[in-house]
C-alpha cells in the first residue's frame, strides 16, 4: 500500500490487485506499538489508513486473486487473475508477502493474538515476566527463544526432534541462557484458554512414549517456518534458499522491470516499517525505470517496446 500511495503521488496509473481485503498480515496483528507515530493502533485500523492514504493519491484497489505474472516477449508484465482478469502494465511490484506455517492444531487459529504468534519481535513485549513457548528447531525458532528471554520471565523451546536444525553458534547461545528449558520429542496437542479466551497452557505429547502432560504458560511462538508467496511468478527469478525473493537496492528482482517489497523479499527482518521502507523505494525506482523506458535510454530489449505510461 506504501508503493501504491508512493506510485499514485508520482501521477501513475496504479493499480493494487489484492485477493483479500487490504491488511495483508496487519489483519492478524491484534496491536501495533511498533509503527513511528503510532504509540499504540490496532493492526486493522493500521490497514484502513494506509488503504486511503494510497486511494487519496489515486491508486485503484481490485479485489482478485493473481494465479499469474509474467513478462511478455514486448517487456510488459501481465497479471492473469482467478477470476479471468488480465492486466498489462510496463512494471509491477510483487508484494504478497508471505505466510507463517502453521502448526495446524485445535485452538492455535482461534488464539491467535490472544497467546498464540508468529513474531517475536511484534509480540515479544507482551509477555514481559510471562512464561511461554517456542515451537520449533530451526534457526528462527532458536534465535526468538532466545530473544524473548529479554522480556519472559521462563521460555520452553518445544520441539518434536531429539536435536536441533539450528546453527551451532545459536544452539550454544541457547543452552547457555538460564531462563530456557527445553522440551525435547514433543508436539502441541492443543492450545488451551482460560474463560477470558487468553491462552494458559498448552497440551503437550511425547511423539516416543505418547505420554501427554499440560504445560502452563501464557504464549505459544510458533517458528516452523515461513512460506513466501512466490508461486505466482513464471520464469525464473532469484531466489534464496527458502523461496524469498532477491532484490537490489533499488527492490529490483532479477527480471528487469520487475520489483519486489516488504515480507517476499530476502531481507534482516520483517516488519511493517520496512515494508513500508520497501515500498516507496520500489515505487520510485519503478518510476525511474518508466521514465527511462519512456526516453528510449534503456537496453535494446526494452527500448524495442516503446514508451508506455502505467
Ligand atoms: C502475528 C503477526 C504479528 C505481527 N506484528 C507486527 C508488529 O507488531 N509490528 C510490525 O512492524 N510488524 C508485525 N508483523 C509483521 C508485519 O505484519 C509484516 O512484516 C508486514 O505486514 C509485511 O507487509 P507486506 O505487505 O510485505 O506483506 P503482507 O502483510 O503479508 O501482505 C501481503 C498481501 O498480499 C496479498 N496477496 C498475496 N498473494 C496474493 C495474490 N496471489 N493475489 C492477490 N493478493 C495477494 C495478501 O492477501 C496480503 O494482503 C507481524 C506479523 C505477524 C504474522
Amino acid at each position: 500500500m506504501t508503493a501504491a500511495l508512493y506510485c499514485g503521488r508520482a501521477m501513475l496509473n496504479t493499480i493494487v490487485l489484492e485477493r483479500g481485503i487490504s491488511g495483508g498480515e496487519l489483519l492478524n496483528t491484534e496491536v501495533i506499538e511498533d509503527y513511528p507515530g503510532f504509540e499504540h493502533i490496532l493492526g486493522h485500523e493500521l490497514a484502513v489508513k494506509f488503504e486511503s492514504h494510497a486511494k487519496k493519491f489515486g491508486a485503484k484497489f481490485v479485489q482478485d486473486t493473481v494465479v499469474t505474472l509474467k513478462k511478455l516477449p514486448d517487456t510488459t508484465f501481465e497479471a492473469v487473475t482467478d477470476s479471468g482478469n488480465l492486466y498489462r502494465a510496463p512494471t509491477a511490484i510483487v508484494t504478497s508477502g508471505g505466510t507463517p506455517i502453521k502448526l495446524n492444531v485445535p485452538g492455535e487459529t482461534e488464539y491467535a493474538g490472544k497467546g498464540v504468534s508468529y513474531c517475536a519481535v511484534c509480540d515479544g513485549a507482551f509477555f514481559r515476566g510471562h512464561r511461554i513457548a517456542v515451537i520449533g528447531g530451526g534457526d528462527a525458532a532458536v534465535e526468538e527463544a532466545d530473544f524473548l528471554t529479554r522480556y519472559a520471565e521462563k521460555v520452553y523451546l518445544v520441539h518434536r526432534r531429539d536435536e536441533l536444525r539450528a546453527s551451532k553458534i545459536l544452539q550454544k547461545r541457547l543452552f547457555e541462557n538460564p531462563k530456557i528449558e527445553l522440551i525435547w520429542n514433543t508436539v502441541v496437542e492443543r492450545v488451551e484458554a482460560d474463560a477470558q479466551g487468553l491462552v494458559n497452557s498448552l497440551r503437550l505429547r511425547n511423539v516416543d512414549t505418547h505420554a501427554e502432560s499440560t504445560l502452563t504458560v501464557t504464549g505459544m511462538f510458533v517458528f516452523v517456518g515461513f512460506r513466501p508467496n512466490t508461486g505466482i511468478i513464471e520464469g525464473h527469478v532469484k531466489h534464496d534458499a527458502m523461496g524469498y525473493l532477491e532484490t537490489d537496492m533499488n527492490m529490483e528482482t532479477s527480471i528487469k522491470g520487475l520489483f519486489a517489497a516488504g515480507d517476499v523479499r530476502v531481507q534482516l527482518t520483517r516488519q511493517v516499517t520496512t515494508a513500508a521502507g520497501d515500498g516507496t523505494t520500489a515505487a520510485i525506482a519503478a518510476e525511474k525505470y518508466l521514465a527511462a523506458r519512456r526516453s528510449g535510454n534503456l537496453e535494446p530489449e526494452i527500448a524495442a517496446s516503446g514508451g508506455y505510461a502505467v
